[in-house]
């Protein structure tokens, strides 16, 4: 078809590895830092004049540190390391996540940071990037102990969020529940409900409805369109999902739901394969008992390593950063990365997938349905009018639709990947803001 004729084809331009002139970091290889880093110095020769700016890019306008002391059960005190690191302010108060994992650093932080704010500007949301993160296995701790952690960590960055300032949301283990103490802690400590200090909040808190799916719905959304643009039909197709929390779970729920087969699933517990596709539903159900997909009967047991190599046609990452190695892009036989998780992808990955012809939807737009909607929570919670979900769903498929055919333009014009196509329009926006707010003082 002639829209399969349109599929970008890669002509990065190939650069020096990335350096970290930051003295406060020492990125490792393959971190997420430096593949961000990575995928600016890509954009960079395509910005015109306003690559004068770039610098800006390369580091955080601000990264906060906090001790977060907690009072545990047994009557014993623990420290945990917590951060929130505002990438970048230029087009409106911060916005992302809060993480809660054991290797979570500043590092990472960062980059999950850099990531929001080329995120917000790809889809064109009025915000800037930011991160959160507490370094702690919160499997490990009791719902309280869960609650004095948020709240000790809401109260130790309260002097940098606010719902003008930056605005806090779920990630990598963090839900509804912890929204409601975090928006409760803060409104407390600044004497007025302030239900726009996060969004991701329960409905009856002032939460959205449609957010807790829109990440995944958004996967779902993206990937699709990109599935239409390749000549491929849904239904004929076999995917391959790692992770199965919020975004991957939600995502494999309707590609199964539009006919497509789930053939095998990874996740932190283990890797599932089946060859004429999973029972989604009965997965689901499974994870939310049991907590993974370990031990779920209607599928075989695999090698971790295996789930790269099993025959599908899609990939849906949707787990943590740096999970796509170049041995693994050599060994997947999908013609379609959709990256649900953030910075799944490395730079060497993308260039093997550049070279065979393997179509990756980048993060910034495949998995942009969770702060869209969360845009739509924030507007929400100003206006004290909320709309209904089909309202949500069709504002929602509209974005991400125009985004990605943007995103899509840029690429075919400049013979680019899509991941740096977002990054051109993305980047072009932020440094424009640079450009015209000027430096002051
Ligand atoms: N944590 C999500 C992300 O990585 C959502 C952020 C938000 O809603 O602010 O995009």
């Amino acid at each position: 078809t002639g829209d399969a004729m349109k599929t970008p084809k890669s002509k990065e331009q190939v650069t020096a590895p990335p350096v970290c002139t930051l003295s406060y970091i020492h990125p490792e290889p393959d971190s997420p830092w430096l593949t961000y880093l990575a995928q600016v110095d890509r954009v960079l020769p395509h910005l015109g004049h306003l690559a004068r700016w770039g610098e800006t890019l390369k580091r955080p306008k601000r990264a906060l540190i906090v001790d977060v002391p907690i009072e545990m059960d047994d009557g014993s005190v623990r420290h945990f390391e917590g951060y929130r690191v505002q990438h970048n302010l230029s087009r409106g108060p911060g916005k992302g996540g809060v993480r809660y994992h054991p290797n979570v650093t500043l590092e990472e932080v960062m980059a999950l940071s850099a990531w929001m704010t080329i995120k917000n500007a790809a889809v064109g949301l009025p915000y800037g990037g930011a991160k959160g993160g507490i370094r702690v296995t919160p499997s490990e701790l009791s719902r309280k102990e869960l609650e004095r952690l948020t709240r000790r960590y809401t109260s130790e960055i309260g002097i940098i969020i606010g719902p003008q300032q930056d605005i806090p949301a779920p990630d990598v283990n963090t839900n509804g529940q912890i929204m409601a103490w975090m928006m409760d802690t803060y409104s407390m400590n600044v004497g007025a409900t302030a239900t726009g200090v996060v969004t991701g909040k329960p409905i009856p808190l002032g939460g959205s409805l449609g957010r807790v799916k829109a990440t995944g719905r958004g996967v779902f959304v993206t990937g699709s369109e990109a599935i239409r643009r390749l000549g491929l039909d849904v239904k004929s197709l076999r995917i391959a999902v790692q992770g199965f929390g919020n975004v991957g779970g939600t995502a494999a729920e309707l590609f199964a739901q539009a006919g497509a087969k789930i053939v095998a699933v990874q996740d932190h517990t283990g890797t599932i394969i089946h060859e004429q596709g999973l029972d989604v539903a009965a997965l689901l159900r499974h994870v939310s008992s049991h907590g993974g997909v370990a031990g779920f009967s209607g599928a075989q047991k695999a090698d971790d390593e295996a789930f790269w190599g099993v025959r599908c046609d899609v990939l849906i990452p949707a787990a943590l950063e740096g999970q796509v190695t170049a041995e693994r892009a050599r060994k997947t036989t999908a013609k379609l990365i959709l990256e649900g998780a953030n910075g799944p992808t490395l730079p060497a990955a993308d260039d093997v997938c550049a070279s065979r012809g393997i179509l990756v939807v980048p993060d910034v737009i495949c998995n942009a349905g969770g702060v869209t909607v969360s845009y739509f929570e924030w507007v929400q919670d100003f206006s004290s009018f909320f709309w209904d979900e089909d309202d949500i769903n069709a504002r929602l498929d509209k974005i991400l639709g125009n985004a990605l055919a943007r995103i899509w333009d840029t690429a075919d014009q400049l013979k680019i990947s899509l991941r740096t196509a977002a990054f051109v329009v993305a980047c072009e926006r932020v440094l424009q803001a640079r450009e015209e707010r000027g430096l002051y003082p």
